[in-house]
């Protein structure tokens, strides 16, 4: 229901994927954006002049490689240096805006979002490779984190919090953007991320550089149009494609930026944090949401059916290209057999296709050096492991496609880092080792997501309470987080936090300031006073 938050904000309007007039009419509507081929360039409030600044052309369209979506510029050095000045230059005067009418303009872009739900389906389909249920979320997610923020915003941002003192003194305390923000985001989630970090950052009162991925330059393209008609001044926010070892880099060396909110990879925010503290600069504030080992725990008091479901959802759906996605799932040896050979079944029904067809399950990985490092682990997994099942595939699949594929191995040890896609590794452990096992599990370092099945309850507490990770799920899947619901995030290798669509994380956007007044000031100069006017 649109009225599920009560007053606070309006829930997305979801899609009735059961109705058959509905869908030929969301068909017809994504048609022409399915078609056209798109230019993208840097939204700048000063226009440099771009004859002179290097482009390239980049074909984003990981389904179908041999169709090209968009034709995209990457920003030049010197345009980014003058988006940093202006926004430096602008950041003052937004944050004296006020809240309210920043709010107001996130509002209107999450209208604006369901407005246009079409367009956005079929460019995440288009050139992020989503399925048309993944697709449908992403623009949900995107409008609920506007509609999030914007309420939150208005809460904490809103009136300065008046606090207990003395008699004769006023104290209070207020909330102000930091400055300029850089928000560096993912492939995985183009809009929805975008958007989230964008509009979290605006919201506080931030002058924002959105370096979106190389991958999908296009829908961040005309996620800034859009919040650009919803009323963000082209001040505020400006939009700079190109490379994260371009722009990118450009962006988090420079001593004028204030705070950068980064999705991605572990390696990754381990770089631009070494390179915002080579700054000889005020210490800027890193917001970092980064990679996870996840593991889901069975014991022999869960639901087999339920399992099996569960784990083919949180490991292969998406291509397995999320980062709450499952990497790991541990089954006690009791129930293991059973359960393998479920997965095994189930794994044969799932259809890996072109991913705008209703019918598909899981569509392409993003790009050719994603399959082949998947195919690469693969490779290794053939040799290392047991193979429980492949997805069976059309070999005539033209795109980047990967059979979702699930081995037995020993220990959590053999996988040294994550792996972004459809592969889940089965661990088979022996009740009275659960221990050791969430031992193991912690000492990765990684503290994402983690799932659990069992129906005892002082089991499910017991690992609960033990797990060092971020988001905790228990008899469900362990994806598709809801903003406002589940707030999103890990901890130590995963990411700094304040978890994304949770009530803390605008704060980390913010500066604190207080007044101090003294109310019983008496005497001063009292013939000025008497003058008035
Ligand atoms: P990535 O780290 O390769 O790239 C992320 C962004 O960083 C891109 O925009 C890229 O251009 C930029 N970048 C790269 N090098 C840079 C540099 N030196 N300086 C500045 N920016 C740079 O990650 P990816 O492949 O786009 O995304 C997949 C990863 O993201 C996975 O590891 C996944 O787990 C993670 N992820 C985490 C969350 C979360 O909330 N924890 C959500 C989604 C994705």
């Amino acid at each position: 229901p649109v009225s599920r938050y009560g007053d606070e904000r309006q829930n997305s309007r979801g899609v009735n994927l059961a109705n058959h007039s509905l869908l030929r009419g969301l068909a017809g509507d994504m048609q022409p954006f399915s078609r056209d081929r798109y230019g993208v360039e840097p939204l700048l409030a000063t226009q440099t002049d771009t004859a002179t600044a290097g482009g390239t052309t980049v074909d984003t369209n990981p389904s179908f490689p041999s169709e090209v979506v968009a034709d995209v510029r990457d920003t030049s050095e010197e345009e980014t240096n003058t988006a940093i000045a202006v926004a430096r230059k602008f950041a003052g005067t937004w944050d004296t805006v006020g809240v309210d009418e920043r709010a107001k303009a996130l509002e209107r872009a999450a209208d604006l979002l369901e407005e246009r739900l079409a367009e956005f389906m079929a460019l995440c389909a288009r050139e992020a490779g989503k399925t048309v249920k993944d697709t449908i979320a992403e623009v949900r997610e995107a409008a609920d984190f506007c509609r999030y923020y914007a309420a939150r915003g208005r809460e904490q941002f809103g009136t300065p919090q008046t606090l207990a003192g003395a008699t004769g003194e006023h104290n209070e305390l207020s909330l102000h953007g930091r400055g300029v923000f850089v928000c560096i985001s993912p492939w995985n989630f183009p809009l929805a991320i975008f958007m989230g970090q964008v509009g979290a950052a605006l919201v506080a009162g931030n002058a924002v550089l959105a370096k979106p991925a190389e991958q999908t330059p296009l829908i961040a393209y005309r996620a800034v149009q859009l919040l650009h008609q919803a009323g963000i001044p082209t001040k505020a926010l400006q939009l700079l494609p190109g490379e994260g070892a371009g722009v990118g880099s450009w962006l988090t060396s420079d001593s004028r930026i204030d705070g950068v909110a980064f999705t991605g990879s572990t390696e990754t925010a381990r770089l631009i944090n070494r390179s915002l503290a080579g700054r000889d600069a005020p210490l800027a504030t890193l917001i970092a949401e980064t990679g996870g080992q996840n593991v889901m725990l069975v014991d022999s008091s869960a639901l087999p059916e339920q399992v099996v479901a569960d784990a083919i959802s949180s490991a292969f759906l998406s291509a397995g290209q999320r980062c709450s996605a499952l990497r790991v799932l541990y089954l006690q040896e009791d129930v293991a057999d059973k359960i393998e050979n479920m997965l095994a079944g189930a794994m044969q029904e799932l259809v890996v296709g072109d991913p705008r067809m209703l019918n598909t399950d899981i569509g392409p990985v993003i790009d050719p050096e994603a399959l082949a490092t998947l195919q690469a682990h693969a490779a290794r997994m053939d040799k290392e492991g047991r193979l429980i099942a492949r997805v069976p595939m059309n070999p005539d699949l033209q795109g980047y496609f990967f059979a979702p594929s699930a081995y037995a191995i020993d220990s959590i040890g053999q996988l040294q880092r994550e792996v972004f896609g459809p592969v889940l590794h089965v661990i088979r452990y022996r009740a009275r080792d659960l221990d050791k096992v969430l031992e193991a599990v912690n000492n990765t370092g990684y503290g994402l997501t983690l799932g659990v099945h069992s129906r005892i309850d002082k089991t499910q507490q017991a690992i609960a309470s033990r797990a060092r990770v971020g988001n905790c799920y228990i008899n469900r899947t362990m994806t598709g987080a809801v903003v406002g619901v589940q707030p999103f995030g890990g901890e130590r290798l995963s990411g700094t936090g304040p978890k994304a669509g949770g009530p803390h994380y605008l704060l980390r956007f913010a500066t604190e300031r207080t007044l101090t007044i003294n109310t019983a000031a008496v005497g001063g100069n009292a013939s000025l006073l008497g003058l008035g006017e």
